[in-house]
């Protein structure tokens, strides 16, 4: 199935909008910081609205769908600043988007007539239903789906599912043979469905990460995507670009870390002198400056790849890996840098060091990126020759 390339906005369009959605990023949602950390729990009736004005649910949903039809390179900015606030936010924001986008690329027509619409408004929101308690990811699912009549009988167990409280719609993969997986679009109010909530996470607070139980929830074969047998395909289509998303993250995660170690680093003064001053100081700020820089270029890189309308499956599983490094190192750094405060809640880097902890599992662990880059790498992929072809359709 081929999919239309989105092109972008136009320039000015787009930094009108960017810039009325980072305006509302720190005049309306970061002021909401202690009080989702207190509560660890998102006030939907405010944060929604917000989000719904903004135009923050369409931003990779084509124009033609009444979205804004960003291209990734524009998509990436935004991501990485919703990064910088309050980390559940990011992941309302995350997965909607992403997975609004991995809708119309793996959807039929109908299919993204039917929700693609809604979602750019935030009427409707898509959420992603992979891992399972008693399995891996991927061949190895116990969800299966079986054939009857004129559709198919699901049943099993997903779980951490973000947003499994205000999904409208969950793309679930399950097995409709011993070695085929299959991915269905499961509206949540599917007979037989069950979403529960999981407790509380480390970071990223506020948003639910629910359990999905399937006891025989009947859908019509019209919520199959694409053909029997393609999940596996699916998945990784949808997951190589939510990949370079997280890294992203990781992007705007460091970029505020280091800029409140700027400041810390003049403002804190010892033994007479700035900490700033000091070599070993200096050194983390270089360190981590350094590792923003390489991510900042590696994203670029893979996100024009990407709108030229290329596979990046190596690029997507390197940014996410070196995404997820960069960002362990420089919230690591900062909080040297901050000293004994800086582990407090009374400062944004103890919230910024958990949450970047989420980019570690979003998308898959390191051992997943390892395993798709090596793999691709060993498959004769066209990446040696540094600006490889390989078309995306
Ligand atoms: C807050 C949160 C939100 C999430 N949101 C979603 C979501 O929306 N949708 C969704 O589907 N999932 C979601 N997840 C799940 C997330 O993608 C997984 O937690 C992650 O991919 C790791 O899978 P797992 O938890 O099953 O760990 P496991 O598979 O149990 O892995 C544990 C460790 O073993 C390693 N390992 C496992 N299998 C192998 C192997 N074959 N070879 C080598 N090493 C291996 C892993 O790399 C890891 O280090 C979310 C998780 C969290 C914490």
């Amino acid at each position: 199935m081929t999919a239309t390339l989105a092109t972008g906005l136009p320039e000015s369009e787009y930094q009108a909008l960017r810039d009325s959605i980072f305006d509302a990023i720190w005049s309306e949602l970061d002021p909401l910081e202690t009080r989702i950390e207190d509560e660890e729990r998102v006030p939907y009736d405010i944060v929604l609205p917000v989000l719904e004005r903004i135009g923050a649910f369409g931003l990779l949903v084509p124009r033609e769908y009444g979205g804004s039809g960003l291209s990734i390179t524009q998509y990436l900015p935004i991501i990485a600043e919703f990064a910088k606030v309050q980390g559940g936010l990011r992941t309302i924001v995350h997965v909607h988007n992403s997975f609004a986008h991995a809708l119309f690329e793996i959807g039929n027509d109908q299919q993204r007539m039917d929700i693609l619409p809604g979602a750019a408004t935030g009427k409707n929101s898509l959420a992603f239903a992979l891992t399972e308690p008693g399995h891996g990811t991927g061949s190895d699912l116990g969800s299966m789906a079986v054939r009857d009549g004129g559709g198919y009988v699901l049943s099993g167990e997903k779980w951490l599912i973000t947003n499994s409280d205000i999904a409208s719609h969950f793309i679930v993969f399950a097995k409709t043979t011993e070695t085929e997986v299959s991915a269905f679009i499961v509206p949540r109010d599917a007979a037989g469905l069950s979403i529960a909530p999981l407790p509380e996470t480390m970071g990223c607070k506020g948003t639910e990460h629910g359990r999905l139980t399937f006891d025989s929830v009947r859908v019509p074969a019209e919520a199959l995507v694409g053909a029997e047998g393609q999940g596996n395909e699916h998945l990784e289509r949808a997951l190589e670009i939510s990949r370079v998303f997280i890294a992203a993250s990781s992007l705007g995660t460091s970029e505020r870390a280091l800029e409140l170690s700027i400041a810390h680093a003049k403002d804190r003064v010892t033994f007479g002198k700035p900490i700033g001053a000091r070599q070993g100081i200096q050194r983390y700020l270089a360190e981590m400056a350094t590792d923003i820089y390489a991510l900042r270029g590696i994203l670029a890189d893979a996100a024009q790849k990407w709108d030229a309308g290329q596979r990046i499956p190596a690029e997507a599983s390197m940014c996410k890996l070196f995404g997820l490094e960069a960002v362990g190192r420089v919230t690591d750094r900062a909080l040297l840098i901050h000293g004994g405060i800086g582990y407090t809640r009374t400062h944004p880097i103890e919230r910024l060091y958990r949450d970047a902890r989420l980019n570690w599992l979003e998308e898959g662990t390191p051992t997943i990126q390892y395993h798709v880059t090596a793999g691709q790498l060993l498959n004769d992929y066209a990446f040696a020759d540094a600006f490889g072809t390989a078309s995306r359709n």
